[in-house]
């Protein structure tokens, strides 16, 4: 029997679309609760040594206080404060309204690297957030078949 090519191709192009993407989950590096995984990154603000998530698990804990930051990155924006429920340490802040400059950072949580351990579902191994580097990188022409996203994650291992 021959293998019909229209749907086996499909198949193969997505399967090669997702080796690009490096599967983690996001966690406290004090307590290991779960904070994000890789599917709701959506890259780093590198002046803030922050991850940037869509969205956060029930084990960040967002603060009713809300602040605004009056100089530095933070300068214009209104936000709260991040807690890990597990272990109350600081994960990192939600940014409920930021000036044009910080547009793409609106409404997204910013996981603090030097707090947060990452899960490689990949190798099966835990490496601190500090040694990866989040960078969004344009999709080719190809991919666009794959997922209608215009980015994918790409994740770079570095040593420090
Ligand atoms: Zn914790």
């Amino acid at each position: 029997m021959e293998f019909d090519d229209s749907v086996m191709i499909p198949r193969a192009h997505a399967e090669k679309g997702a080796e690009h993407k490096q599967r983690m989950t996001l966690h406290c590096q004090q307590c290991s609760a779960v904070w994000g995984d890789s599917f709701s990154i959506c890259g780093e603000v590198r002046s803030m040594d922050s991850i940037v998530c869509l969205r956060v698990t029930n084990d960040v804990v967002i603060s009713d206080v809300l602040e605004s930051g009056h100089g530095g990155e933070l300068a214009g924006c209104i936000y709260s404060a991040l807690k890990c429920r597990g272990c109350c340490c600081a994960v990192g802040k939600v940014i409920h309204s930021a000036p044009w400059r910080l547009a793409s950072v609106r409404s997204m949580f910013l996981l603090h690297k030097a707090n947060t351990s990452c899960y490689m579902l990949n190798h099966s191994s835990m490496v601190t957030a500090s040694s990866l580097t989040f960078d969004l990188k344009p999709l080719g022409e190809s991919m666009n078949k794959v997922t209608s996203k215009h980015f994918y994650l790409h994740v770079r291992h570095h040593d420090t």
